[in-house]
């Protein structure tokens, strides 16, 4: 049965535990420190070792005020932001599905569009764990719908036609895009993988727009990272249900 009103509680506390844990990956990855050394987590300004009380997810950055507790800098406020998001990503996934395999699967697209998001804004680089991730999701989340095999065609495709992108354009489409829309596709099928990349490009358009309209010095060189327009781009055609 799936019960909806014990399942909420029960996905927020996981998706805050994992927003804590997505945090270490976002900091590491792109810094290439590995992620069981040091096992325990440290401030980035003083290094000193943190306690298991400045670990809580969102309480520890309130009643630290913000600032750590050994040396006093700031801690970035994308700390308790990314714990926030996951926790309601992970609760919105269970509204969204009907079964355990369709909500794992769910978890697995945002926490790769979260972590790569918060990468690919700073970094411009897609991690490949997170691409494998998002890509165990699709398998699991195509399997269940009954259209896996038409979802490995669509994938295949789809990095087929990034690839020549990437190629064309001179680099001008990173290969982590290549590779992460790959992953994303086979949650999808060849009609909703276009409405996907669809929305995906119009919300990058608006995000371009708005970003020069703030910032005044953007040029050609300026680039928009793509990976997380391509995750919520999926996100949206999957609920519209294009089944061919
Ligand atoms: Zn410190």
């Amino acid at each position: 049965m799936w019960n909806r009103v014990i399942l909420a509680p029960i996905a927020t506390i996981i998706g805050l535990v994992m927003g804590s844990f997505y945090n270490v990956l976002i900091y590491r990855l792109p810094r290439k420190i590995s992620l069981v050394n040091p096992k325990r987590s440290f401030c980035p300004t003083c290094n000193h070792t943190l306690a298991w009380k400045d670990n809580i997810p969102v309480l520890s950055y309130i009643l630290l005020k913000g600032k750590c507790r050994y040396c006093g800098a700031p801690i970035s406020i994308r700390y308790p932001i990314v714990e926030v998001l996951t926790a309601l990503s992970f609760l919105m996934a269970v509204y969204l599905s009907n079964n355990i395999i369709d909500l794992v699967a769910l978890w697995m697209l945002l926490s790769g569009g979260l972590v790569t998001g918060a990468i690919d804004f700073e970094y411009m680089l897609i991690p490949d764990s997170m691409v494998i991730v998002t890509a165990g999701g699709g398998v699991l989340w195509s399997w269940n719908h009954n259209h896996l095999f038409l979802s490995i065609l669509t994938a295949a495709l789809a990095f087929g036609i990034f690839f020549l992108i990437h190629i064309l354009s001179r680099n001008g489409m990173g290969f982590g895009d290549v590779e992460y829309f790959g992953a994303l596709a086979l949650f999808l099928t060849p009609l909703s993988a276009v409405v996907a990349v669809l929305i995906a490009s119009i919300s990058a358009l608006l995000f371009a727009i708005f970003t020069l309209f703030k910032h005044k010095k953007v040029n050609r060189k300026t680039r928009i990272p793509f990976g997380p327009f391509l995750a919520i781009g999926t996100l949206i055609s999957i609920f519209l249900n294009f089944h061919v």
